[in-house]
């Protein structure tokens, strides 16, 4: 599974940058055209979290709408799918935004 992975690389880059501290919560930005099941995530968190300084933590997730350019005429519009067609009928589309996974911020425990 996928999101299994990338979520243990979340895990991974928040539990180095917290040095050894608990972390209470975990702010993701997800972006439509990434590819990436922001619920799928969710569900791995709770398990691969477990024994971490992350066990516990909240997960928000802020899903970025993705944006596509037409190279035939030039529009740009939202679309969570890259596999869409513009209004003109052409399908030959670019990514503006929309792949992003990115740790936004995170919260961590006050020191005891
Ligand atoms: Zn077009």
């Amino acid at each position: 599974m996928h999101e299994l992975s990338i979520t243990r690389n979340i895990v991974a880059i928040v539990e180095e940058a917290a040095k050894g501290r608990r972390v209470r919560g975990v702010t993701l930005e997800v972006g439509e055209l990434s590819g990436v099941v922001s619920e799928a995530i969710a569900f791995c968190f709770d398990v691969v979290t477990a024994g971490t300084a992350l066990e516990g933590a909240s997960l928000e997730i802020h899903k970025i709408e993705g944006r596509a350019r037409c190279e035939s005429c030039g529009a740009e519009f939202a679309t969570a799918t890259l596999f869409a067609a513009c209004a003109c009928g052409s399908g030959r589309l670019t990514r503006l935004h929309g792949e992003e996974l990115n740790v936004k911020s995170m919260e961590l425990m006050e020191a005891a």
